[in-house]
């Protein structure tokens, strides 16, 4: 059933239609059987799943979404594409296609609304996302208050590295750490650029992050333990105390830095790079309580 896998029927698509490719809204366009098939495999989806699908294009990815899952909710923000996604998607009577931005509109209210006006039990998210607003979009979608199961994502390959990054790599950061503190990630596949038409300048990865129940950490204020992350990456190549006095955010002198970062049992020479969630998570409980 899922036809647009293949390059030469995604080709007829866009030739019938003339479609010109928006650059502004990230279209790269997946043409590649394999690869969507480990997505759907990453994402394990389910009969029991409703799957928020973020940028459906010409419906290529939700059209195996739609063989896998009970029910696929899509959100497109290119209008031009919505006449394309009545024909491809035609076949299936488990799709719901809303024209919007995935990151103005009420998220909660559109699925609860397509789900039969209640949020579903089982919900999880699956994108090939639009590079340019990848950040902001994972961060929404984790701290947000719909309990996604799981978000299976093709990001920039350097995106997923640093989200799966550990303490003391070059790719860890405030990425990674605002990412671990929601959820457990893994990644399933690389991607090189020929999978995509247009080919972007970027390889890319699939990336699964499973929502955790609970934070891996216990901090008496969420906030400041994000402020200390940010504070302490913001000059990598800084000392811990040094970051945090620099901080805008933060407002500590560099003694309460130096006291707090001796009092959370830190050399005071240390990085903020070499330090992992539960020692972040000790040093904000530490300058909570000064
Ligand atoms: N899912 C398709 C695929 O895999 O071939 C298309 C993926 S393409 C990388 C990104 C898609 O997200 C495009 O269709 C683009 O128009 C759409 N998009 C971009 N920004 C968006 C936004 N803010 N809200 C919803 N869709 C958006």
């Amino acid at each position: 059933m899922a036809e647009l896998g293949r390059p030469e029927k995604t080709i007829e698509i866009l030739q019938k239609y003339h479609v010109v490719f928006q650059k502004k809204f990230g279209q790269n366009f997946l043409i590649d059987e394999h690869v969507l098939g480990k997505i759907i495999q990453a994402a394990e989806i389910t009969k029991d799943d409703v799957v928020l699908e973020i940028g459906p294009g010409i419906g290529t990815m939700t059209q195996y979404l739609a063989e896998a899952a009970g029910q696929v909710v899509a959100i497109e923000i290119d209008r031009n594409l919505l006449q394309i996604l009545d024909e491809t998607l035609s076949g299936y009577d488990n799709v719901t296609v809303i024209s919007g931005d995935a990151m103005k509109i009420d998220l909660r209210k559109t699925l609860t609304d397509a789900c039969g006006g209640e949020l579903p039990a089982s919900l999880k998210v699956c994108a090939n996302l639009p590079y340019y607003i990848t950040t902001p979009l994972i961060m929404m979608l984790l701290e947000g208050d719909i309990p996604f199961q799981n978000l299976t994502l093709m990001v920039q390959k350097e995106v997923a590295e640093r989200m799966q990054a550990g303490p003391g790599t070059k790719d860890y950061g405030a990425l990674s750490l605002a990412v671990q503190y929601y959820a457990d990630p893994y990644i399933a596949a690389y991607v090189p650029q020929n999978c995509f038409m247009p080919r972007p300048n970027v390889d890319s990865a699939v990336i699964r992050l499973t929502k955790r129940p609970e934070p891996p950490v216990s901090v008496q204020d969420e906030a400041l333990l994000f402020k200390l992350i940010r504070a302490s990456f913001s000059q990598r190549r800084k000392t811990l105390v040094n970051g945090l006095t620099n901080s805008r955010e933060l407002n500590l002198s560099k003694e309460q830095a130096a006291a707090a970062v001796v009092a959370a049992g830190f050399d005071p020479q240390i990085r903020g790079e070499k330090l992992t969630l539960e020692e972040f998570a000790t040093l904000a409980n530490v300058v909570a309580g000064m």
